[in-house]
């Protein structure tokens, strides 16, 4: 072996460097298996006596502490390759080699660069040239079982974990408010201020229906939620603290809470770039998930409602404002309206018009999703007024049991409260009963111990008082709370709801929290008209028909019947008399206004009507010099005529212009060529030439 080995190490390879590569996989390895490190060393021994020099061996043990399943993120295995690849690596030495890659992909292209480079590889059992076939092939293999060897352990480790589950009967750890009893039994746990507090975060989200509104009115109660370590000094110790966001998603999560015993609800998946994530899974791809198993904190169905819950709250935060809890802005609906056309639930979108937030209701999921124009939108001013309307109009049978809803809510909440709190002084009482006892027992010649149980005494006592003082200053709010303004407002609901409804002083917040107690959901559906189907809950249900706001452009156009009506009067009249008669007759412009003599002529173009004069002519009547010329008279004459009724005229225009009715059998005879000058003007073309407007 020696002599074969010799005779693969060559001059060439001694000028080239020697790697050697040193790996552990996991931190506590790094700790705990110093005489594999020390075997890994021990090579380097190898390549000395081999001929190696000295300073010719680098050894590369950056990877320690990392887990050795992939060469991504693994610098010292990358800095191996790139050595061999760049020639620059005589031989490569690790302990058992194919453990220099846990991953066969990663071993096959470190052998394939070796024998490409001409390396070696050498480890406990003998030295390899990856260029002779049947070297590759040992090396391969020992690859192949090097990874199946870690993947049969982890199948072995993994199934025996499986089939435990399967049954039910894996200890696992479990979260707060139970334990394991003596006969490893899952129980609640015995402490009541413990059971207590699970009780009470169900209780409030219930109630609430959102994690927020249930951190908060823990925070409001002054009220804390038990933890307990897993790890440090401390281990198993419970610990008290403010409640958080996550934590209330983790209980609201957990399946055991609704005593089912629950295995594999996540799934590691691995990236393209080695890192892993956890997926979630749905509750029918658990490994085990087995109901009843145990005492439980609520039924399954009410874990079921708190999840889906959860989802329509998420939702009203991300992909669509469904069915969130009420929020500020002035949208009565949000979170109420259903698209009639498609069946989702339309978000909101406020738009500014007049300096006020006005909502839009839209069905825009769809659209946002397949990049499809919106589905509906709908102007939401009209229908929260109608839906405000109708509320008022409808809500006097149902409003006595909103009232007391909204009442017993309130009492309840300050009783569980105080429920709480008094289980804090008996749990901070029992301490420092027990640090007296403590420190009663005690030598009193024994001062140094004696001391420090003094110490712990009067901490305890102080906490004692200072959660008595909390118990009180709370006690007296909620009562302060309920018999004052909250009794108060009771009332007023109870009493006269359209006033509580229409008074500015109630917030967009409490009108949506009252539309909530009373409407399932509104369907809409835009056509000529907006279509509202409002469902009261308890299954009531009520059409409201909306006209739809116009458009814009719409909002300032002409109606129509005023158009004909300026047309009619045209007619008769100047654009002047034609404004007034439009006033006379209450018609308005588009924009509401009332009419002036530009607004006729602006629109007499608009709508391309013949103007007055244009009409007159049309008529047949002739201008002033046109007639004066037929009556060979000068037209101080003709309007001499005129004003004497000889004449019949009609004014044009506003200025008092006018236009003359040819002159017929009652027409002035004063002339002397009276017939002469009638068939001349008979057969004269009329002047051409208009007069100015
Ligand atoms: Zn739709």
């Amino acid at each position: 072996m020696i002599a074969e080995a010799h005779s693969k190490v060559q001059a060439r390879h001694l000028k080239r460097n020697a790697y050697l590569y040193v790996r552990q996989s996991t931190l506590r390895q790094v700790f705990e298996n110093t005489e594999s490190t020390q075997r890994q060393y021990d090579l380097r021994r190898r390549a000395l006596a081999l001929g190696w020099k000295l300073d010719q061996i680098v050894v590369i043990d950056s990877d320690l502490g990392q887990s050795g399943a992939s060469a991504v993120d693994r610098q010292g295995f990358q800095r191996l390759v790139t050595e061999v690849g760049l020639g620059r690596a005589g031989i490569v030495m690790g302990l058992e080699v194919s453990r220099l890659a846990r991953n066969s992909t990663d071993w096959h292209r470190l052998l394939e660069i070796c024998a490409l480079t001409d390396t070696l590889i050498l480890d406990e059992d003998g030295i390899y040239d990856p260029a002779h076939f049947n070297d590759r092939l040992l090396l391969g293999l020992k690859g192949t079982m090097s990874e199946a060897e870690l993947h049969v352990l982890r199948a072995r480790l993994r199934g025996g974990i499986l089939s435990k589950a399967r049954r039910g009967e894996l200890e696992m750890r479990l979260p707060i408010g139970f334990v394991y009893d003596a006969e490893r039994q899952v129980r609640l746990d015995p402490d009541a201020r413990i059971q207590e507090s699970v009780r009470q975060l169900f209780r409030t989200f219930r109630r609430s229906g959102s994690a927020t509104a249930t951190v908060k009115a823990f925070r409001e109660q002054g009220l804390q939620f038990p933890r307990r370590l897993y790890r440090g000094p401390q281990k198993g110790e419970v610990l008290w603290s403010e409640l958080e966001h996550s934590r209330v998603l983790w209980v609201l999560h957990h399946p055991r809470y609704a005593g089912a015993f629950c295995f594999g609800r996540s799934r590691q998946r691995r990236h393209p770039d080695g890192h892993h994530v956890f997926v979630r899974l749905a509750p029918e791809e658990w490994t085990a998930l087995i109901h009843d198993a145990h005492e439980a904190y609520i039924s399954w169905e009410e874990f079921e409602q708190n999840l889906q819950r959860l989802r329509d709250n998420a939702h009203a935060q991300g992909a669509d404002r469904e069915r969130g809890a009420p929020r500020e802005g002035p949208a009565l609906l949000q979170g109420l309206t259903v698209c009639a056309r498609c069946g989702e639930r339309m978000t909101v979108r406020y738009h500014v018009q007049g300096g006020r937030r006005v909502p839009d209701y839209m069905c825009q999921r769809q659209g946002i999703e397949r990049a499809q124009p919106v589905c509906q939108q709908i102007h939401g001013q009209a229908l929260d007024a109608a839906i405000g309307r109708l509320l008022v109009e409808t809500v006097t049978p149902l409003t006595l049991q909103v009232a007391l809803q909204v009442q017993q809510e309130l009492e309840s909440r300050a009783e569980e409260g105080a429920r709480l709190r008094r289980q804090e002084i008996e749990h901070v009482r029992y301490a420092s009963d027990l640090a007296r006892r403590r420190y009663m027992q005690v030598d009193p010649d024994n001062r140094l111990v004696a001391d420090s149980l003094e110490a712990e005494w009067n901490a305890a006592l102080r906490a004692l008082a200072q959660a008595q003082e909390r118990y009180e200053q709370h006690r007296q709010t909620d009562r302060a709370e309920l018999d004052d303004q909250q009794r108060a407002s009771i009332l007023a609901l109870a009493q006269d709801f359209p006033r509580l409804w229409n008074d500015p002083r109630t917030s967009d917040r409490e009108r949506k929290r009252m539309a909530r107690l009373l409407i399932a959901d509104v369907t809409l559906l835009k056509g000529a008209d907006l279509t509202a189907q409002v469902r009261f809950k308890g299954g009531a249900t009520h059409t409201l028909r909306i006209p739809l706001p116009k458009p814009a452009w719409m909002l300032r156009q002409t109606p129509p019947t005023v158009v004909t009506a300026i047309n009619a009067l045209l007619d008769k009249h100047t654009d002047g008399e034609t404004a007034e008669a439009l006033n006379r007759q209450g018609l308005t412009s588009g924009e509401g206004k009332r009419f002036h003599r530009a607004m006729v002529a602006r629109l007499r173009t608009v709508y391309a009507l013949p103007s007055r004069y244009a009409r007159l002519r049309a008529r047949g009547l002739l201008t002033l010099a046109e007639i004066a010329a037929s009556l060979q008279v000068v037209p101080d004459t003709v309007k001499i005529w005129r004003r004497a009724g000889l004449l019949a005229a009609h004014r044009y225009n506003d200025k008092g212009q006018c236009l003359f009715e040819p002159p017929g059998p009652g027409a002035p005879r004063k002339f002397r060529h009276q017939d002469k000058i009638r068939d001349r003007s008979a057969a004269s073309t009329p002047n051409s030439n208009p007069p100015n407007r």
